[in-house]
């Protein structure tokens, strides 16, 4: 945790200082050592089951914030206390996920938070980078979004795919790449992204990176919807001439065989 309470002012972690956590008000320790970056640890668990150890990664994405803008208690009608790691001034919340997380506290997290941000580290595991390096590279070059044809290869879609909220993936490189509705992906500049974050109405966000892609799935659908209507409406040519041709019955059916059309009843 970066801040703590203070006679209700927020402080960083300092040698030997002292603060109480501004969720649960349990006491904390300031944790200054040479290797892990400077942070607030609770002497006991905290009440917010879904805080985890801060690592570095978190504490860069969060400086991205304006300090005002990092740890926000959030609170819902039941009294229920969660720290967000961000929410911006738009009202988005951001959280940075390092760890294995599971579908119920995810599906928790998407529902007690209304307008949420995924950022997941990408890195944790060697094998997912791998899985996405062609993928990335055929999103750089059809911008802003595109179809994956086998989702379910992917780790990270079949853990963040059915989430309900923005799920973004930080593969540590200058690009988010977008996780949509379970198949598509985008890819668009990091920086682009904390510019948004940071300096636009919340409906900023849905102009400059969903609307986009949302409008390009809507013409993939029409697309796909309007092949398929062609191809059966050249099915249903084919075999009505055929019919015509070899006076097939209406309870016959037939194929184009090696030695030519070869009619059969069909079985009911
Ligand atoms: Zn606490």
């Amino acid at each position: 945790m970066k801040f703590a309470l203070l006679n209700d002012k927020r402080i960083e972690a300092t040698k030997r200082a002292k603060g109480v956590c501004p969720c649960c008000g349990s006491e904390l320790v300031a944790r200054c050592g040479e290797i892990k970056v400077h942070h607030w640890s609770h002497k006991k668990k905290c009440d917010d089951h879904w805080w985890e150890n801060e690592t570095e990664w978190h504490r860069n994405w969060k400086n991205k914030f304006p300090k005002e803008c990092q740890e926000i208690i959030q609170k819902d009608e039941s009294g229920e206390k969660h720290i967000a790691d961000v929410k911006t001034r738009s009202g988005w919340v951001l959280e940075f996920q390092h760890s294995a997380i599971s579908r119920e506290e995810r599906d928790s997290r998407d529902y007690f938070y209304t307008n949420l941000i995924w950022v997941v580290d990408g890195t944790r595991r060697p094998t997912d980078i791998k899985q996405f390096q062609n993928l990335i590279n055929q999103a750089r070059l059809i911008k802003p979004v595109s179809e994956i044809d086998y989702p379910e290869d992917f780790r990270l879609i079949r853990e963040w795919g059915s989430s309900k909220s923005i799920v973004l993936i930080d593969f540590s490189a200058n690009e988010l790449l977008l996780i949509y509705e379970g198949c598509f992906i985008g890819d668009f500049s990091k920086n682009f992204f904390i510019e948004l974050m940071n300096n636009t109405e919340t409906d900023e966000f849905y102009k400059a990176l969903l609307n986009p892609i949302q409008k390009l799935i809507a013409e993939n659908k029409a697309y796909k919807n309007e092949s398929r209507r062609i191809s059966e409406q050249i099915a249903k040519e084919e075999d009505l001439k055929i019919r015509k041709e070899y006076g097939i019955k209406d309870d016959e059916d037939w194929f184009d065989g090696r030695w030519g059309i070869r009619v059969y009843k069909r079985s009911k």
